[in-house]
């Protein structure tokens, strides 16, 4: 996987933070996360999806859909990353932790994130790539829902660029190589 350096990031949700720079940090983990979503194909663990979590720079957690592995319809690769990073941090808190995921969180996941505090995600592509290989649409409604009280503490950033283009792909790229559930 490409290491690109030219990633930008644009700002959405609430706005109103300062801190809209553009991280090269985001493109490395992002850039993980996406590595997660080929590697769920390529195991049979699950959905193309990965999710990384980062506390003070450093990778806590990285994971990816677990929904076949599992026989769990509810492990999706976020909702598995806050699971696993709280336990190895052995905490519920994870309001010192950034997420990103290498798509926009379904509403479970954004929930999952929103319940543990995360301070802080990055997602890679739109939830229209994922639903153009059969994956449910509710997944664009949490970000883009109505759910506003969740998103108050959450800072949210949309990958652009080579990264975003890299998490687009991995959709159409290993839609033949697992039977969707
Ligand atoms: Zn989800």
């Amino acid at each position: 996987m490409e290491n690109n350096q030219d990633l930008t990031l644009n700002y959405e949700a609430n706005g109103k933070d300062s801190s809209n720079a553009v991280h090269d940090q985001d493109c490395i983990f992002l850039t993980k996360a996406v590595e997660e979503a080929y590697a769920a194909v390529s195991c049979g663990d699950g959905g193309p999806f990965g999710a990384v979590v980062v506390k003070d720079g450093e990778i806590v957690v990285q994971c990816h859909n677990m929904v076949l592995r599992n026989t769990d319809p509810t492990a999706h690769a976020e909702v598995t990353a806050v699971r696993m990073a709280c336990k190895k941090l052995g905490r519920r808190d994870l309001s010192d932790c950034e997420i990103y995921a290498s798509c926009e969180p379904c509403p479970m996941c954004f929930g999952a994130i929103h319940v543990s505090k995360i301070k802080r995600l990055v997602y890679g592509t739109e939830a229209e790539a994922a639903v153009a290989v059969g994956f449910d649409d509710f997944i664009a409604d949490a970000i883009r829902g109505t759910a506003k009280f969740q998103k108050v503490h959450l800072e949210i950033k949309k990958a652009d660029g080579g990264v975003a283009e890299a998490a687009r792909g991995v959709f159409q790229k290993t839609k033949s190589q697992f039977a969707m559930y």
